[in-house]
């Protein structure tokens, strides 16, 4: 606990590292990480009315539109878990969220503290999701450069020798996200510069040094 409220948005393109150390930060600090592809699922699981319509648009292969997400996400941190503050993974994703963001958030009397921009070239992004594989029989996550099971071709956590790679990990399905998150999603990067709120961290080198860093930006010192 740190004594005081925590509410910070982590953005970035898909690959920066944004969800792991949105996980690091809610280990050290105990608040919440909403990702809003969990909140989204775990909506349609627990089938409340907003869960169901949900399910019935992307059944439909439609997005779940900004106006739904805005109200799933106001109606998450409404609850007590995150009273001491929150950290959120993957949302707003464009600007007329990041709007209805600040407008929910004023009505609520939250004050955000600082978005987070994990900066990644995107070569290295490509390089990242490219190289990484998992063991078929327990999941454990590697990668051809950067985790390498101790011993080729053997899992160190269940000695399995069967891997596979996820078939989205492709150049192509890749360079859409990239382009995607251009597109949508980084003009809210300017959008939250003009409002004094974004910190932009250098995301290449080690989760160490990257955790670091942001713990300077936020002013934590564990
Ligand atoms: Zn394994």
């Amino acid at each position: 606990m740190l004594g005081r409220k925590i509410h910070v948005v982590f953005t970035g393109a898909p690959g920066c590292g944004k969800g792991t150390q949105a996980r690091i930060l809610t280990e050290k600090i105990d608040i919440p990480h909403l990702s809003t592809g969990e909140i989204l699922r775990a909506e349609i699981k627990k089938a409340t009315p907003q869960g169901l319509q949900l399910k019935e648009l992307l059944d439909k292969g439609n997005l779940a539109t900004d106006e739904m997400i805005i109200d799933i996400v106001s109606c998450r941190i409404d609850e007590p878990d995150c009273k001491d503050g929150f950290i959120l993974d993957g949302f707003p994703r464009t600007c007329p969220q990041a709007e209805a963001m600040q407008k929910m958030f004023a009505e609520k009397n939250i004050k955000l503290d600082a978005v987070i921009e994990i900066q990644v070239p995107d070569e290295i992004i490509m390089e990242r999701i490219l190289g990484r594989y998992a063991c078929m029989k327990c999941g454990q996550g590697y990668h051809d450069k950067f985790l390498k099971p101790k011993v080729y071709g053997v899992c160190d956590k269940c000695g399995g020798t069967d891997f596979y790679r996820r078939i989205d990990d492709n150049r192509e399905t890749v360079q859409n996200r990239l382009v995607n998150y251009r597109a949508l999603t980084y003009p809210t990067i300017p959008y939250f510069e003009n409002q004094g709120l974004l910190r932009t961290v250098d995301g290449t080198s080690t989760i160490e040094a990257v955790s670091k860093k942001i713990d300077e930006v936020l002013g934590i010192d564990k």
